[in-house]
């Protein structure tokens, strides 16, 4: 009654904008290359070039450490380095290396706020998960302290965990695991110092032993470059008494490419 058209518009664009982000960049923007911006003409998400850049991890792969092996020595084959050191967690899957796009992606949805790109990275990651995710029992985000997500506004790990419990369908438990400590950013530091960094870090919340008692978890991160900060939320999760532990990640930095 009486809207001018301007009005009208700016009234459709504020309720494009209260829809899931997905859905508004589909209506409101051509499909552009997530990474570089440019136009894809369709929807696959990133554009052939920068698509050329991404090394997907597929089998074989390390049925342990998710690390892909250059020749393929038959099923079920652990690497040397899962043999020597065993994870505290039952196994790892990440969607591909952590280098060129890939990388793009991680800092675009961790720095840039990006939001805008967790769905297709979480599609990603459940493929990557080989059926984890599915059959998992919960999902939970490695969390950050409060003090660090009220200065960067959000939690990534937590973004794409929220992405994978409505992709499958599979509970969502963002609150089970805490951060009880403070932690220095691992970027630049060590493997020694990175395990020094994180040790005593998380703890099950009081009383939320029960979300994790005898389950089957999967704990999401976005990169996984020495596993200190998944191994000492994995320990936690285990003393809560986590029955079965998939960390799945979106990248996965192998030493030549950190
Ligand atoms: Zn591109």
């Amino acid at each position: 009654m009486g809207l001018r058209l301007g009005e009208r518009l700016e009234t459709v664009r504020e309720r494009l904008l209260r829809r899931p982000l997905a859905y508004t960049l589909d209506l409101v923007f051509p499909p552009a290359c997530a990474v570089c911006g440019v136009a894809t003409g369709g929807h696959r998400g990133l554009c052939p070039k920068c698509w050329s850049g991404v090394r997907i991890i597929e089998r074989p792969y390390c049925e342990v450490l998710g690390v892909p092996f250059s020749h393929d020595l038959g099923s079920g084959i652990l690497s040397a380095e899962a043999i020597a050191n065993p994870p505290p967690f039952d196994r790892l899957r990440a969607v591909a290396l952590h280098d060129e796009a890939v990388r793009m992606l991680v800092h675009g949805l961790k720095y840039r706020d990006r939001t805008d790109l967790a769905p297709m990275m979480a599609r990603w990651m459940l493929r990557a998960g080989d059926g984890t995710v599915e059959r998992c029992d919960a999902i939970l985000p490695v969390p950050l302290h409060r003090s660090r997500i009220f200065s960067r506004g959000f939690n990534q790990s937590a973004e794409l965990a929220r992405h994978l419990a409505g992709l499958s369908g599979r509970p969502l438990l963002p609150a089970t695991l805490m951060r009880i400590r403070r932690t220095r950013q691992q970027v630049g530091l060590g493997a020694r110092a990175r395990e020094d960094n994180v040790r005593g870090a998380f703890a099950v919340a009081a009383g939320r032993e029960a979300d994790v008692a005898g389950k089957r978890v999967v704990l999401v991160d976005d990169v996984y470059t020495t596993g200190a900060t998944v191994a000492a939320a994995t320990r936690a999760l285990r003393k809560a008494g986590a029955a079965d532990i998939t960390v799945l990640t979106f990248a996965m930095a192998l030493a030549e490419t950190i």
